[in-house]
């Protein structure tokens, strides 16, 4: 923005709103942010783009907008088992629409709230609507769940109901359409999962590509049967079971977690799944050949709709 004056004037209206927390040496409004990680931590960062158009539409609600921009990368601190602390927001804003702003904020900052995450600072330019987020968060030191500890032998589970987010997008006024404008960043689990994931990412571009993320990764395989997938119970009655089944396969923009755990661990997670808000479901087990096998009745299942899945 050329006017500095509105610049600050912006920044102190619509952003600068938390109270400084524990170990924020200096927040928004000097050259940058000074923060302190505690002894026997490690710091995990993450940085996500939602660009208009590519990842929303861009006359989509601002307060969907302002919460998916930080969720998506809360998703991906879940992802590590790290708990989320402090968020950077880089905003490129064709114009200075103050309706448009007051809304981007709410639902930015009602997620941010919720989950003790602070803003401390950031940029502001104008330009085609892009939010690029950076956040960061606090493991205790060397618990950070990695895309490669899974072994053969490893259950595999999914949160949540995967495919709903492109249902969603596909139809707005459905009683899922929160699922796409509001995805809710699996944290809890995330969090209790130190020490008992073996290997974790969260699931954005869908459930195919991402769990072959994870594989390759590991340097494993698995095996998962259809019948096992996790289909939200609509979407089964609207599209009928291998449609249903194939969307949550590539669907993408769920940000559920995905994750592997040793027949070991695996009854310290039935212990604890049961408390936490989010459905888990078994959906396979990791196996030494390399690659993905889909199952379905007893044999090998070629995706049919591969051209779900989003090349963004
Ligand atoms: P500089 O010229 O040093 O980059 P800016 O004018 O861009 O400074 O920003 C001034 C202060 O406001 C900095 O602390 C910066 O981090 C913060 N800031 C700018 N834009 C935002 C934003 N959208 N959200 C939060 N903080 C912001
Ligand atoms: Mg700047």
């Amino acid at each position: 923005m050329p006017d500095i004056a509105r610049e600050f004037e912006l920044i102190r209206r619509f952003f600068d709103r938390q109270q400084a927390s524990e170990h924020i040496v200096l927040g928004i409004g000097d050259d940058a942010a000074v923060t302190e990680v505690p002894p026997g931590y490690q710091l995990v960062t993450a940085t996500d783009t939602l660009v208009a158009t590519t990842h929303f539409e861009p006359d989509a609600d601002p307060v969907s907008i302002g919460h998916r921009s930080l969720a998506v990368n809360l998703s991906d601190l879940a992802a590590m088992g790290a708990e989320p602390r402090w968020v950077s927001l880089a905003l490129t804003i064709p114009a200075l629409d103050e309706s448009w702003l007051e809304d981007f904020a709410s639902g930015f900052f009602a997620l941010a709230e919720r989950t003790g995450v602070t803003l401390i600072g950031g940029d502001t330019v104008r330009g085609p609507l892009a939010i690029t987020v950076t956040v960061q968060g606090l493991v205790p030191h060397g618990t950070a769940i990695t895309r490669a500890g899974a072994t053969p032998g490893d259950f595999l589970y999914v949160t949540g109901y995967p495919g709903a987010a492109a249902f969603a997008r596909s139809h707005p006024d459905h009683e899922l359409a929160h699922c796409f404008e509001f995805p809710e960043p699996r944290l809890e689990a995330g969090d209790a999962l130190r020490g008992i994931a073996s290997a974790m990412i969260d699931i954005s571009d869908g459930l195919d590509s991402d769990i072959r993320q994870l594989l390759q990764a590991s340097n494993v395989g698995a095996d998962i049967d259809l019948h096992r997938l996790p289909v939200a119970a609509s979407i089964d009655s609207q599209l009928g079971f291998l449609a249903g089944a194939e969307l949550a396969m590539f669907g993408g923009e769920d940000y559920e977690l995905l994750f592997a755990v040793s027949g070991e661990h695996r009854r310290k997670l039935r212990e604890q799944i049961n408390a936490w808000t989010v459905p888990v479901t078994e959906i396979g087990k990791v196996v030494a050949a390399d690659g993905l096998r889909w199952l379905l009745d007893k044999g090998v299942y070629t995706p049919q709709q591969q051209e779900f899945r989003h090349f963004v």
